[in-house]
């Protein structure tokens, strides 16, 4: 339709197919989905333990973008329209693994990762609230976590060590008897006994008293809701605490690491595992506490044993898509879930048996890195495929006249303010100072890893052919596969097909051996030091790093409790390469600060801030809340 309607009336005017019927068009057995609702359902793991060792895995391919402006470029909105072109118009087995929004920004300012126009997840009310309940069973097991916490400080000091003790490993019928955590307690402290009653008064105060630095504890309580009043809070304050009050604060839901752990888990034992390891801070000798010692890890996993299973949804033309997970793209790797895609690449795969093969093309699974290729590429290679052992067959990066624009030269853009004369009149110089600069260095980027580049141009209304000749021009010189203009948001599927071809071709004339691992940024041997300067300088373009003190000494500590090996996610501003989000295009020159560096054990990274994070955000003057309604027919109105 011209012009093109909201996205909730788009979402509202097509009728979804019951998810059944979509589960059975992706042969999935009755024993292996559990609807929640008509429209939405979970999947069993069963189904790859099924098809792991009979099936190749599909295309894996992953949307990228290049840096945006404040508006969005349309990295979901192009993860939708792809796969519907492939699924739904050259009818190739298709899934797209998305992100589950949170719901804080969802009454805050900007959409979700449902897409827009004709290139969507539908339903997109039930996709943007709540969907099966994910992000509340998180919250749920955070926020136990964070009660074991201070309840456990409360009993040890108001206890006497006997007494705790024998409080802590209680008589059951006369038998005392440690749970499965507290044995691997004992075993982490080198006390190889396993009869509580043996402990001598030593061992079980060592092992009872966890001593927790209440100044080094990390783990806060989370809520998804834009509620920026608990952004500091203190805990403790009713008399019945004793005067245990502490200052602490809530994070929104998705940046929580359990959100984190959810996305990077293999399977329900690797959660178990990552969950166990979560630093929650460390005690007085400055050694790490985890979740193990508190005893809160089995809990925790109980509460996440059917969020660990894919939510499947459809897109408007009917395609199967995964929304699984939903980590915060700045502090943490901002993609789906690692059990998501695995699932998915089976099921859209090709049979070993070479009888049954013969006439088998394999089939698609597209996902997408939040924020930038330089950002969310990155993490999506250095921590996500490193954890999976998956690997891109091809990257698509979606570029836009106005993002390239921005990076040209012309004046910044804000949300909700009309667009400056250089955004809606053809202006092929500023287009092509954008495109020779920052999309450039992105292809390059993107390129460095492997996989073949096909560039994405979403059309905008007002673009005009020279704008994109321009930008097709500048992509193929900087390397890329392809460059295609595409118009799903106007035309759904139909207007991708032009990509969905290319990222058809891609996968035959540039292929990627997908048994070996992809070309990895940096290794996990040398210092942590010199895996921020190779992200800060290779991929962002910096000269250098500096390091606070306080970073300093941080990785100083880490380095000393084992965790030097790991992968590390950088936080910075997604609007620039660097981490200024005034300096476009190329910023060249630039010493790249790190603030402070910080530990997700659990998920299995460090991550350093280049920028004052804001993990829980607030809500406008005009918040997306007031927008939204029931109406008669009890529909929801006004979301997006
Ligand atoms: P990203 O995933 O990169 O943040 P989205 O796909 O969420 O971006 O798109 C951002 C916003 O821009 C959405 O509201 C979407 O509907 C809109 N949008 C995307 N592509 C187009 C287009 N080609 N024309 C008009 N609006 C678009």
């Amino acid at each position: 339709l011209d012009p093109v309607p909201s996205d909730i009336d788009i979402s509202r005017a097509q009728t979804p197919k019951l998810i059944t019927e979509v589960a059975n068009e992706m042969n999935i057995a009755h024993k292996d989905f559990e609807n929640y609702g008509h429209y939405k359902g979970k999947v069993s793991l069963d189904v790859y333990e099924e098809l792991k060792d009979k099936r190749e895995n599909g295309n894996y391919v992953l949307v990228a973008g290049i840096t945006p402006t404040p508006l969005g470029e349309g990295k979901s909105t192009t993860t939708m329209g792809l796969v519907q072109a492939l699924g739904a118009h050259l009818k190739i087995p298709s899934i797209a693994n998305v992100r589950q929004p949170s719901m804080g920004p969802t009454f805050g300012v900007k959409g979700g990762a449902a897409g827009g126009g004709y290139a969507q997840v539908i339903p997109m009310d039930e996709f943007n609230l709540h969907l099966t309940g994910d992000i509340h069973s998180i919250s749920i097991a955070n926020n136990l976590l964070a009660a074991a916490i201070d309840t456990r400080m409360f009993h040890e000091s108001t206890q006497k060590d006997e007494t705790f003790y024998k409080r802590l490993v209680p008589k059951k019928k006369g038998v005392r008897k440690f749970t499965p955590s507290m044995l691997k307690r004992l075993q982490k402290l080198g006390i190889n006994k396993t009869d509580p009653d043996s402990l001598t008064p030593e061992e079980s105060k060592k092992f009872a008293k966890l001593n927790i630095n209440p100044d080094s504890i990390t783990i806060k309580r989370v809520v998804d809701v834009n509620d920026r009043f608990l952004r500091e809070i203190t805990v403790g304050q009713s008399s019945t605490e004793k005067g245990f009050t502490r200052q602490t604060g809530f994070d929104i839901t998705v940046a929580s690491e359990i959100m984190a752990i959810l996305a990077l888990s293999r399977d329900l034992k690797d959660l178990r595992e990552r969950v166990g390891k979560m630093v929650i801070g460390s005690n007085f000798d400055g050694e790490p506490i985890t979740t193990e010692d508190v005893g809160c890890a089995g809990a925790i996993t109980a509460l996440l044993k059917d969020t660990i299973k894919p939510n499947l949804m459809q897109t408007l033309e009917g395609t199967p898509v995964f929304v699984h997970a939903g980590p915060f793209a700045n502090i943490s790797i901002g993609a789906s879930s690692v059990i998501a895609d695995k699932v998915a690449l089976k099921i859209v795969g090709k049979p070993k048996n070479t009888a049954i093969a013969e006439n088998f093309e394999k089939g698609f699974v597209v996902t997408e890195a939040g924020f930038d290729f330089t950002m969310g590429g990155e993490r999506f290679y250095n921590i996500k495929c490193r954890s999976s052992g998956l690997k891109p067959n091809v990257v698509v990066l979606v570029a836009t006249t106005r993002a390239l624009k921005l990076h040209g030269g012309a004046p910044d853009v804000k949300p909700g303010q009309t667009l400056p004369e250089a955004y809606v009149t053809e202006n092929v110089e500023l287009v092509r100072n954008g495109a020779s600069s920052n999309l450039r260095k992105q292809i390059e980027n993107a390129i460095s890893y492997g996989a073949p580049v096909v560039v994405a141009i979403n059309k905008f209304a007002t673009d005009s052919d020279k704008e994109i000749e321009c930008i097709k021009e500048e992509a193929i010189k900087a390397g890329a596969f392809d460059a295609v203009e595409s118009d799903h948001w106007a035309k759904g599927g139909a207007g991708a097909i032009d990509l969905a071809k290319s990222v058809v071709r891609a996968t035959k004339e540039a292929p990627v051996d997908d048994k070996t691992p992809p070309n990895f940024l940096y290794s996990l041997e040398g210092s942590l030091e010199d895996r921020l300067r190779t992200i800060a300088t290779k991929m962002y373009g910096a000269k250098d790093i500096e390091l606070s003190e306080l970073a300093k000494k941080q990785i100083e500590d880490y380095e000393r409790q084992g965790f030097g090996k790991l992968p590390v996610c950088i936080a910075k501003t997604q609007y620039s390469l660097s981490h200024d989000p005034t300096l476009k295009g190329v910023p060249t020159d630039f010493i790249f600060p790190i603030r402070e560096v910080r530990i997700s054990a659990g998920a299995g990274y460090l991550y350093a801030l280049a920028a004052k994070i804001m993990t829980i955000p607030g809500l406008s003057t005009n918040a997306g809340f007031m927008n939204v309604e029931v109406n008669d027919e009890g529909e929801i109105e006004g979301l997006f």
